[in-house]
């Protein structure tokens, strides 16, 4: 970002914060040459994270449509209204960008899924979770049916 003073192109981000409804993300800058201080607005939207699996070596641009396809797949024939699958996408959505950050492990994006779920479903929850956190035994998938119990 250019110094607005002496043009100075390398400047230093020194604050960031991300609007409420997480459109905007201010940040204040400071300039290595002259010292001036400003601030910039930008599109928070052009900020979506990049999302990253497998410890780092595969990354990609974050995707609602796979979100969704993956939240259906758990939800199958479930009695959950479509309309509520996209509030919890949306909702999952907002999440990420509010975090300003650009990239977020497929991890994270599996836990806000989680939690969206066990809000709308327990069934689904348990399924999603099942693949999710890899399951291997028998034993796995109670413990996570007697976890939920426990909520
Ligand atoms: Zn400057």
């Amino acid at each position: 970002m250019l110094c607005p003073y002496c043009k100075e192109p390398n400047t230093q981000v020194i604050d960031s914060r991300t609007s409420e409804e997480g459109s905007v993300i201010r940040r204040r800058r400071k300039c290595p040459a002259c010292g001036g201080r400003f601030t910039t607005y930008e599109k928070a939207a052009l900020s979506m994270p990049q999302i990253i699996k497998n410890n780092g070596s595969v990354r990609e641009p974050f995707s609602s449509e796979k979100l969704r396809r993956s939240m259906e797949i758990a939800l199958r024939k479930r009695p959950v209204k479509a309309a509520l699958v996209d509030e919890a996408v949306n909702s999952i959505e907002r999440q990420l960008r509010l975090r300003g950050e650009k990239e977020v492990s497929s991890k994270e994006v599996g836990d806000l899924v989680l939690a969206e779920l066990k809000c709308l479903d327990m069934v689904a929850y348990i399924r999603y979770g099942s693949v999710y956190l890899n399951f291997q035994t028998l034993e796995d998938f109670v413990s996570l049916v007697e976890q939920t119990r426990k909520l």
